[in-house]
């Protein structure tokens, strides 16, 4: 132990041969005769309370018959990193705990090795998982950083099945050969093996879809077409504050910090938000008749049967159509638009859970906007790998969290 004014600062582990032990050759794991001895190399350990542990050991190369002279196979470590495969378990496990930054702090070691070893365990995990049973996916695309460029957005692909929810993939942009390129990183066993897609509007992921996956029925979100009716209202109370801030100022102040109450469900408004928004109801306003659609539409999900749905899709449509509200008409023209689509969400029902993309969705951006510090993509990425995936671990020994 190396101390410093009395304080431990540090565990040195010295590792020797076994002396009636060969070395074995590191690429095909066969013993060898020795070679020859490399200088002595640190690979850290996981900390013993609170100290940091090192590993010390020059490493032997040995002669094998196949591979010729090379350094012999290293049980802790996979000899590139200069980690144990326990250390970089252990900082990986706790790095779902805590963020990135955290886990270096605590274990004084730094973030970058926090990364590299998220990375090892997110690898191992990608290579050892298993894919079969996929039957249904969402598809999905997030916006991440600042700004609205094509690298500000990525298309996720998600398991949604009643047993396994997961986080399939990730990729940049939210472009058709995204897409393409994220089904075929699953294989075309599984693509062809889905029975139901989940996506929005988005006429990229629709395309892909059709020519992809054309034996899966392809079903449309409930919880992006609310998010669709949500923007409109929201549009339209923008539209009429800016209006009436000019013309008729006490009637701005109905729509003032009205956001929240007109977005949220209805029967979910309680309290003052409430007394509120009855009296912008009985208003008469453009945000009370687009808040009314909004709402109505909610009856559409609660059918059994297709045909009364269409009916009711034929009702709603009419009206939003005839309201002169431009945003409302514009969500009614592309529900038209996908009907077929909107249908499926009756013929998959019982199937597919409408809240599993929403509730994904939620936990990405949990940990996108997470402050880990994440300074490239690709770190972003793995730590989506790393806190949805549900990926194998690499077994472990030691178990600390
Ligand atoms: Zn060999």
């Amino acid at each position: 132990m190396l101390c410093r004014e009395g304080q431990p600062e540090l565990i040195e582990i010295i590792v020797e041969p076994h002396g009636g032990i060969r070395g074995r050759c590191s690429q095909c794991q066969q013993p060898a005769p020795g070679y020859d001895r490399l200088p002595e190399r640190r690979w850290s350990f996981v900390p013993l309370w609170g100290i940091p542990v090192d590993f010390r050991y020059a490493p032997r190369r040995v002669q094998c018959p196949e591979h010729g002279v090379v350094v012999e196979r290293i049980p802790w470590s996979d000899g590139k990193r200069p980690m144990t495969y326990a250390m970089m378990g252990f900082l990986a496990r706790w790095a779902r705990r805590l963020s990135w930054r955290e886990t270096a702090q605590v274990f004084q070691t730094s973030w970058e090795s926090v990364y590299r070893s998220v990375e090892w365990f997110v690898q191992w995990g990608l290579a050892h998982r298993e894919l079969w049973g996929v039957e249904s996916i969402g598809v999905d695309e997030i916006h991440w950083g600042h700004g609205l460029r094509a690298d500000n957005f990525l298309t996720v692909i998600y398991q949604i099945d009643a047993h396994c929810r997961r986080l399939l993939w990730v990729g940049k942009r939210r472009s058709e050969v995204t897409l393409r390129r994220g089904l075929k990183a699953l294989g075309p066993e599984v693509v062809k093996g889905l029975r139901f897609v989940c996506s929005d509007m988005w006429k990229p992921y629709l395309n892909v879809i059709a020519a992809e996956a054309g034996q899966a029925l392809h079903v449309l979100d409930r919880f992006h077409i609310t998010t669709h009716l949500n923007q409109a209202v929201d549009q339209v109370r923008r539209a009429e504050s800016s209006r009436l801030r000019a013309a008729s100022p006490s009637k701005a102040e109905r729509l003032k910090h009205m956001r929240w109450p007109l977005l949220r469900r209805g029967s979910r408004v309680r309290g003052r938000a409430r007394q509120k928004l009855d009296a912008l109801l009985a208003s008469k306003m453009a945000t009370a008749r687009a808040w009314d659609l909004k709402e109505t539409f909610f009856h559409f999900w609660q059918y059994k049967s297709v045909l009364w749905a269409g009916a009711f899709l034929d009702y709603w449509c009419y009206r939003a159509m005839r309201s002169r509200l431009e945003p409302m008409k514009k969500v009614a023209r592309m529900l038209r638009a996908h009907e077929e689509l909107l249908f499926n969400w009756f013929r998959a029902k019982g199937e597919i859970s409408s809240g599993a993309v929403e509730g994904l969705n939620n936990k990405i951006r949990v940990v996108t906007r997470r402050s880990y510090g994440f300074r490239t993509y690709d770190a972003m990425e793995i730590a989506l790998y790393h806190t949805l995936g549900r990926l194998p671990e690499p077994e472990s020994t030691h178990k600390f969290c």
